[in-house]
C-alpha cells in the first residue's frame, strides 16, 4: 500500500443502519485522513519516504524515537484494511475456504463469533479485534492503540475497529451491539476469503 487515504469501497450511507453516514464521514474524512496527512509530513524528508506503507510500519515497528511515525502509519493500515471488511448486507455464515478453516481452528462458526466478539469487549481502551492466521490456523487477537499483526508476522485476514469513534455516535457505549451488528450484518466475507490466497 502507499501511504495515501483510499476512497471508502462504497457510498458513505451504504452501511445505514448499522453504520450510520455521520460515522463514516467522521471516521474516513477525520480520522482516517489526520493519520495519513501526519505519517506524510512525519516522513518527509526522511529516508521512509520511499517506503511502502508496510515496510514503514515494520520499520518504525520497535524504535521508541519513531513512535509517532509507526502510530499513524498503523493506522493508516488498519483502516484502509477495516473498510474492506464491510459491505453492505454482509455477515453471517461464510461460505467457501475460510468456512472450513474456521471450523477447523475454533470448532465451529457460533464459537468462532463468541471468541471475536468477547475479544473486541475485552479490548480494554482503544484497540482493534483481528482474525489472523499462522499460515496454518486461524487465531483471534487484539491490539492496543494502533498496534497491527503485520508487526509480529501474522497475517491479517479480517478487523473490527474499537475504538470509540468507530460506534459512538451509532451506539454510544455499547461496543457489544456494535460488534453483534458487525458480526451479523456486515463482514465482507469476500474479501476475508481473498486474504487467505
Ligand atoms: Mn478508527
Amino acid at each position: 500500500m502507499k501511504v495515501e487515504l483510499p476512497e471508502l469501497p462504497y457510498p458513505k450511507d451504504a452501511l445505514e443502519p448499522v453504520i450510520s453516514a455521520k460515522t463514516l464521514e467522521f471516521h474516513h474524512d477525520k480520522h482516517h485522513k489526520t493519520y495519513v496527512d501526519n505519517t506524510l509530513k512525519f516522513i518527509a524528508g526522511t529516508d521512509l519516504e520511499k517506503d511502502t506503507l508496510e515496510e514503514i510500519i515494520k520499520k518504525t515497528a520497535k524504535d521508541q524515537s519513531k513512535v509517532s511515525i509507526f502510530n499513524n502509519a498503523a493506522q493508516v493500515f488498519n483502516h484502509s484494511f477495516y473498510w474492506e471488511c464491510m459491505k453492505k448486507n454482509g455477515g453471517g455464515k461464510p461460505a467457501g475456504a475460510i468456512a472450513e478453516k474456521i471450523n477447523a481452528s475454533f470448532g465451529s462458526y457460533e464459537k468462532f463469533v463468541e471468541e471475536f466478539k468477547n475479544a473486541g469487549i475485552g479490548q480494554f481502551g482503544s484497540g482493534w479485534v483481528w482474525l489472523a492466521t499462522d499460515g496454518s490456523k486461524l487465531q483471534i487477537i487484539k491490539t492496543s492503540n494502533a498496534d497491527t499483526p503485520l508487526t509480529t508476522g501474522l497475517k491479517p485476514l479480517l478487523v473490527a475497529d474499537v475504538w470509540e469513534h468507530a460506534y459512538y455516535l451509532d451506539y454510544q457505549n455499547r461496543r457489544a451491539d456494535y460488534l453483534t451488528a458487525f458480526v451479523d450484518k456486515l463482514i465482507n466475507w469476500d474479501f476475508v476469503n481473498s486474504n487467505l490466497k
